[in-house]
Order: C-alpha cells, then sequence, then structure tokens
C-alpha cells in the first residue's frame, strides 16, 4: 500500500471511530456537534465565495471558521472536512490559519491530481463521516433504482450532503466496494 493510501485509511477509520464515539447509526450526521465535542468553536461568517472555511487553534482552543453565504451542505462538508484538520492535523493549524478555498473542497477524496495530500485526507474524512460507506449501501439496498436522479437527490436530502457529494461517494463505493 502506497505512503499516501495508508494516509487515507488513517482517515477514513478515523471518522468511523467518531461516528461510534458519537453511537450515531442514521443520517443526517451532526457535524456542528461533533466539532463541538471535540472542543471546538463553529464560528459562521460571510467570507469571499472562493473561500469554504478555515480552521486555527486560539489560545489552545480550535476554531473553524464556516463560510455563511454558502449552502448550508457545503457548510456541513466544511465543518466535517475542518474537523478532520483538528483530528489528523492538529500540528497544521496550530502553526497557522489553515484557510480553505472552495475548489479544494469540490475535488472527490479520491483523485490524487495536483492537491495536497492532507487535504486528500481530510476530504476522505469528510466524505465518510457526512456520508458513512456502511450507511450508503444499506441505504443503497433499500433504494429501488439509483440511476434515476431523483432517488440519488432523495439519498443527498437524506444524508444532507450535496448530489454532487453523494455521487462522488457512490462512485468511490464501486470503485472501493471495501
Ligand atoms: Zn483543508
Amino acid at each position: 500500500m502506497s505512503f499516501a493510501a495508508v494516509g487515507r485509511v488513517v482517515a477514513i477509520s478515523r471518522a468511523r471511530e467518531l461516528l461510534e464515539t458519537h453511537r450515531l447509526t442514521a443520517p443526517p450526521v451532526p457535524v456542528e456537534r461533533i466539532a463541538k465535542a471535540l472542543g471546538a468553536r463553529v464560528r459562521y461568517a460571510p467570507l469571499d465565495d472562493a473561500l469554504s472555511g478555515m480552521a486555527y487553534i486560539k489560545d489552545g482552543v480550535p476554531i473553524i471558521g464556516v463560510n455563511s453565504l454558502h449552502h448550508p451542505n457545503r457548510q456541513r462538508f466544511t465543518i466535517a472536512h475542518e474537523i478532520a484538520h483538528l483530528v489528523l492535523h492538529r500540528d497544521l493549524i496550530t502553526a497557522e490559519v489553515h484557510v480553505d478555498k472552495a475548489f479544494v473542497l469540490n475535488r472527490d477524496g479520491n483523485s490524487a491530481t495536483g492537491t495536497d495530500a492532507l487535504e486528500i485526507d481530510a476530504n476522505a474524512f469528510a466524505a465518510e463521516l457526512l456520508v458513512p460507506a456502511e450507511w450508503l449501501k444499506r441505504s443503497i439496498a433499500v433504494q429501488a433504482d439509483l440511476d434515476a436522479d431523483d432517488e440519488v437527490t432523495a439519498l443527498a436530502k437524506r444524508f444532507r450532503v450535496s448530489t454532487a457529494t453523494l455521487q462522488n461517494r457512490l462512485l468511490s463505493l464501486t470503485r472501493d466496494p471495501s
């Protein structure tokens, strides 16, 4: 297994641990509650559209900043992504304010091209936290026809993620069924 792949496996297992710790078994995942349980403060502010959010530690307290102008589903992904930095990359956000541009968070966690390894891991963590593979498989099993757009929309609504995020999750399930 490559170094990059190990990072992703660790990221995904940390996300699953968080779900277990909070005894979560069904969507939607309360990401803000999880952030607070980890000691973080979640702040919402209108930011430039090109920015999704940020994470940093101030006086020992993790702060997660979210672009309040983005769609609520995108805000949830941003919070999940910043939780990843808090859980996986605390050194990074302690050293400086970590700012996430919108295009970084829009990327599929499995596409490695040109993206910083830490961001790929954070996206993989966020995807698993918001749309756990197990839950998605279960949902698909009871959902009739996933080719239909409205079924994808219904699933995205249930998980409270964008349809793009849900489609990425479906793709990664077919690529890597584990
Ligand atoms: Zn990031």
